[in-house]
């Protein structure tokens, strides 16, 4: 077999009485163990490796950063259906086998007029034709079918089937032939300076810092020219394919112009089997390019030129069950293991991002315009203390969006209203001045916990009775109570009974077509009010749409994370850029308790630059990421005080063994204290090398004892701190 096998080829072995998969990660001579106790290959899967080169080094890195098994990341990085050796589709084709004389087809109609009929039709064909079309066409039976095989009349070969996972719809409700455009001043620029960026050849990682609507995947697509031209394949990453049905589309019907480029679109609806195609096809190089969301970043692309990863703020990157790993950092990575260049685009970069950029580690590109000098839209901030206090109740809109409702309903213009729902409501908030209980430690805000009526913090583990009253203005109205889409689609019913509102929330997510349907009618004008979560603000493209309503912009503010601020500003700006991105100008109201609070301030002027700025101080000043790394440990388990007394063991030996090297905080509660009857206890970890430090945590991990009951997770650079 040794002339077929090679690194990154799936095998078949036997371990045991059963037969295992595996994937050859080294070619080597010498066994370094007794030649008797080896096990020889069963079975080749497949005759084209299923991992590049760089993907193997890739997944060796991402074990030792994420701190995980090896078979975990190869699981993850090769789809089910190629990992189970699953074969790929073979469709029968059908042609004329033995001529019949004009005799012979006389006596076959009079015996068999169906066979002659078949006959007959694939006589006439000029190549072999799919069985099960013919059939269906002609609407026979596979035993007249049968009868015509067996006496040699017609033969059969089968093929791999050609099930390509572009052929599915997702984006093709807005698949248009588009031409390219030309390019404006600030786009030409930057595209070529991505040029220049190829041309030069290496690693090399920019960021495309461009504001709404300013045009980035014109900027994206030229450069993906550029490898695709010299013959090389792309990667390009969005936060997630059903969210970003217009990026996936655009691209798809511009690249659909080169005849001889295949692009395989990477999304959770694939079939097992579509999987498998795409990601042979990607193998074989039948298909050069991937549009996809973050795991697509595996793909088996021999001779890629150039990774995009649009939205590269989106937390949607990072994945939330083992291996944790951040498809941003892993594009990042992959790049520099291939030696090319990794764009990241984004209107509101990550801190990440941006302080790489400070740093001279990634070049900068800018687009600073809309695209025909469209206005960036009007942001209105309504304070709503002095809403309810003139109003004397509580409400969901206020006077001012409720006019501008009416207002665009009228001149048949379309509003969106976001409602946030990365909230807890579990924060105290003060409903007359706005106060948030803050630890005085960490500086996140403190949980309200209802059972024993206490303020914790899930950082320092601080804790203090919750008042009764608001510490800062004395006002017994210190409770938060968060609203759904349902609550606010009622509200705007009312006030606009004539209107045609709809909601999109998870239930409509989960339906697989209801999403585009709504997005369809709502693009054809049969909708004039939506109203969703923060998680369709991503990428939508509509002309009409001039009102946005940000309907609870305080909520991600007070989150226990110290991205809260990072987060909000970035709802905001990426809500308003949906306003206001056709001919007409758009407007902005944005709803808060916290008026002046900055991330509020800074989205209401577009000051994208000085809100990173005084992030960075904030940042800095905790020494929290991306000053430093974080690596963040849960404990769980039913028995909280056995997964607290683990938790404690835990960060003792590690203070022993390498507190010098690390600043610990915890052992404290998680705060989602409890998730399905399990108990939850973190400890965070900061350093400036996860990788030293990870080896060091798995190595105290594998030396304790565990119990059946307590599970332990490590997440390295964690998104969600709940
Ligand atoms: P961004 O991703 O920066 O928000 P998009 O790439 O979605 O912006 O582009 C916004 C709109 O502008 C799209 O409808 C796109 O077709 C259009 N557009 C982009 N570049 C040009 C151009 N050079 N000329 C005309 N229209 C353009
Ligand atoms: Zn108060
Ligand atoms: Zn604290």
């Amino acid at each position: 077999m040794v002339d077929r096998i090679s690194e990154g080829s799936l095998v078949r072995i036997s371990v045991g009485r059963r037969f295992t998969l595996g994937v050859v990660v080294e070619m080597r001579a010498k066994a370094d163990v007794d030649f008797s106790k080896l096990k020889l290959i069963s079975q080749l899967c497949y005759e084209q490796t299923i991992m590049t080169r760089p993907l193997l080094k890739l997944a060796e890195w991402m074990r030792a950063y994420y701190g995980v098994k090896r078979e975990s990341v190869l699981e993850t990085m090769i789809p089910g259906p190629v990992r189970q050796g699953m074969s790929p589709k073979r469709d029968k084709y059908v042609s004329l086998g033995e001529r019949l004389s004009v005799e012979d087809l006389a006596a076959l109609e009079r015996r068999a007029p169906k066979q002659k009929i078949l006959y007959d039709f694939i006589a006439q064909q000029f190549k072999a034709q799919k069985k099960s079309l013919v059939l269906e066409r002609l609407n026979l039976s596979a035993a007249t079918y049968n009868s015509l095989l067996q006496k040699g009349l017609i033969k059969e070969e089968s093929r791999i089937a050609e099930r390509t996972a572009y052929q599915d719809d997702i984006g093709e409700a807005e698949f248009v032939d588009e031409k390219p455009l030309v390019l404006n001043e600030e786009q030409d620029i930057a595209a070529k300076s991505l040029k220049a960026t190829m041309d030069k050849g290496g690693f090399a990682t920019r960021l495309l810092h461009g504001v709404t609507g300013s045009g980035k995947t014109e900027v994206y697509l030229s450069a993906m020219q550029v490898a695709l031209d010299r013959g090389q394949g792309v990667l390009f990453l969005v936060p997630e394919v059903a969210l970003t049905p217009q990026t996936v589309g655009r691209i798809r019907s511009r690249l659909a112009r080169y005849a001889d480029i295949q692009t395989v679109v990477w999304h959770s609806h694939l079939s097992d089997g579509e999987r498998l195609d795409a990601w042979m096809a990607l193998a074989s190089g039948k298909a050069k390019v991937v549009v996809g969301a973050r795991s697509a970043v595996f793909a088996p692309i021999e001779n890629l030129g150039l990774i995009v990863v649009d939205e590269e703020h989106e937390p949607a990157y990072k994945q939330d069950e083992t291996p944790r790993y951040h498809g941003r950092d892993v594009a990042v990575y992959r790049a520099f293991l291939e030696g090319i260049l990794c764009v990241l685009g984004s209107a509101t970069p990550s801190l990440e991002t941006y302080r790489n950029v400070k740093r001279g580690k990634y070049g900068i590109d800018r687009l600073t315009m809309r695209i025909d000098d469209r206005s960036m839209p009007m942001m209105h901030i309504v304070d709503m203390r002095q809403e309810i206090a003139r109003r004397r109740q509580a409400t969901q809109l206020s006077t001012l969006l409720v006019e501008k409702l009416r207002d665009r309903f009228e001149k048949k213009e379309q509003s969106i209203l976001f409602i946030n729902r990365r909230g807890f409501s579990s924060s105290m908030l003060c409903q007359d001045c706005g106060h948030v209980e803050i630890c005085d430690h960490c500086s996140v805000p403190m949980t309200y916990h209802r059972s024993d009526e206490t303020l914790k913090c899930h950082l320092c583990g601080d804790e203090a009775d919750a008042p009764i009253r608001c510490p800062s203005c004395k006002s017994p109205k210190i409770r938060w109570k968060g609203m759904g889409t349902q609550r606010i689609e009622d509200a705007v019913t009312r006030v606009l009974p004539k209107a045609k509102v709809v909601r999109i929330d998870a239930d409509t997510m989960s339906r697989k077509h209801l999403f585009r349907e709504i997005l369809g009618d709502f693009r054809l004008g049969k909708i004039d009010v939506l109203v969703g979560t923060q998680m369709i603000a991503k990428g939508l493209d509509f002309p009409n749409v001039t009102l946005v309503g940000m309907v609870d912009a305080d909520l991600s503010l007070h989150i226990p994370d110290f991205r809260a601020n990072e987060r909000t500003f970035q709802l905001l700006v990426q809500v308003s850029g949906r306003a206001g991105r056709g001919d007409l100008a758009g407007e902005v109201v944005v709803q808060t308790f916290t008026p002046h609070a900055d991330p509020i301030q800074f989205a209401r002027r577009g000051e994208v630059d000085a809100f990173l700025e005084v992030e960075a101080e904030s940042r800095e000043r905790f020494q929290y990421p991306p000053y430093r790394h974080l690596i963040r440990q849960v404990f769980r388990g039913p028995n909280p005080d056995k997964v607290s007394f683990f938790a404690e063991q835990f960060a003792k030996r590690v203070e022993a063994q390498v507190g010098d090297r690390v600043e610990l905080r915890g052992p404290a509660p998680c705060s989602i204290e409890k998730m399905k009857d399990n108990y939850r206890f973190q400890i965070w970890y900061f350093t400036s090398n996860v990788g030293v430090l990870m080896a060091e945590l798995v190595g105290i991990a594998k030396g304790i004892n565990w119990p059946a009951d307590v599970i332990q997770v490590m997440d390295a650079d964690p998104m969600s701190l709940s």
